[in-house]
């Protein structure tokens, strides 16, 4: 089973083309479909009872044919003065966490900061990365475009009504959802529904390498972090399992074709994690990887995640490292601590949501 089939399809997941196909088949003009989508995306109607320019039975077969809140809110938790944490809860009581991230532009005030919108593509993680908490309980099910469209529908609401960035890093591999992934962001790049810019979409995988290069294909032209964290097939193998089957040897290479089809840098997250990833050979080791990709890395100190034993080297160690890429002339950022429940919310979503469940104060 690769999808769960809600007894309504939720109405984010549907386009002008398959909207028209609908009303058509119910004889309904097909220009209602352009003015539905126009209710949902720009005027941001939570339900057909405020199309008000609809007649009456089309609003009644709306509400029969589609979800409107195939994700509900559960509970929003300001973890930072940059983050909230959004659980929603999905039609067969799954849970997933969209964190909203409002980072303020260096110098010009919170009133410009700008606002990234993190979401989930499964619930639970088949790839069992050994530091995630997303892969502890294993995979349940993907996503369907419209809960994923849904997620930012949810997480617009909170953010004011706007964001200006999407990332792909919440719960799941986003390219063992691919068909699914790809419709969403279609959705939310249409000029019809979000309008967001491509270059303003960021996918992340742990090194998928077919899906890498199918995505390396796709004229939508998103951007690609790719998982590294290991700089070695030895260390690779060691925490991501994904990498027996896709070790650098394929991924480099997938990596590459994807920076020259789209002209874009590459992004290379590397966690650091102490006596696993941090040393300096693992460092230089980065560094070529880096530069042959022209790929920009960013370093993240690992999170704590309860029954795992992994720890986050010492400031010092990570400033190292971060040095040991920068004298090798790599672009490279080393988040700062502040950004540790960030990447908590991103990396152990699944962790976090089985804490909620018998009580929902932990978030
Ligand atoms: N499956 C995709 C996207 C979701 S994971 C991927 O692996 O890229 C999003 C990010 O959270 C990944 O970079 C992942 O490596 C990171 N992450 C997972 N566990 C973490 C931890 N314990 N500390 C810090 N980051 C973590
Ligand atoms: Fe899955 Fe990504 Fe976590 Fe790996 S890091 S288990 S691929 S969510």
């Amino acid at each position: 089973m690769t999808g769960f089939a809600p007894a309504k399809p939720p109405v984010f997941g549907e386009t002008p083309g398959t909207l028209a196909a609908r009303l058509s088949a119910l004889g309904a003009p097909a220009f209602r479909a352009g003015q539905i989508l126009d209710w949902i995306y720009k005027r941001r109607a939570c339900s057909p009872d405020a199309m008000s320019n609809l007649p009456g039975a089309l609003r009644e077969w709306l509400g029969e044919a589609f979800d409107f809140a195939p994700n509900e809110p559960l509970l929003q938790k300001q973890s930072s003065d940059v983050t909230r944490k959004i659980l929603q809860r999905l039609r067969d009581g799954s849970l997933v966490e969209t964190v909203v991230i409002n980072a303020p532009q260096e110098g010009v005030g919170v009133e410009h900061s700008r606002q990234t919108v993190c979401v989930s593509t499964q619930v639970g993680c088949a790839y069992g990365c050994r530091f995630c908490a997303s892969g502890l309980a294993g995979w349940k099910r993907n996503l369907s475009a419209g809960e994923i469209v849904a997620q930012l529908m949810v997480a617009a609401r909170v953010a004011g009504g706007v964001f200006d960035n999407v990332v792909v890093m919440g719960m799941g591999e986003p390219l063992a959802n691919y068909d699914n992934l790809l419709a969403a962001l279609r959705i939310v790049n249409a000029p019809w529904a979000l309008g967001l810019g491509a270059r303003r979409i960021t996918v992340s995988t742990s090194g998928v390498v077919p899906k890498i290069l199918a995505l390396a294909e796709e004229p939508l032209g998103v951007r690609l972090a790719v998982s590294l964290h290991g700089a070695t097939n030895e260390v690779r193998d060691r925490i991501m399992p994904v990498n027996r089957r896709f070790p650098l040897e394929k991924l480099l290479p997938a990596c590459a074709t994807f920076a020259s089809r789209h002209g874009r840098m590459l992004t290379l997250e590397f966690i650091l994690i102490a006596e696993i990833n941090d040393s300096l050979e693992q460092a230089r080791a980065l560094a070529d990887i880096a530069r042959k990709l022209h790929a920009h890395v960013n370093l993240i100190p690992c999170n704590a995640v309860e029954g795992l034993p992994w720890q986050r080297p010492s400031l010092t160690r990570q400033q190292h490292f971060l040095r040991a890429l920068k004298a090798r002339s790599v672009s490279a950022t080393l988040r700062r601590e502040k950004g540790a429940d960030i990447d908590a919310a991103c990396g152990q979503l699944r962790l976090r949501t089985e804490k909620l469940l018998p009580n929902q104060q932990h978030a």
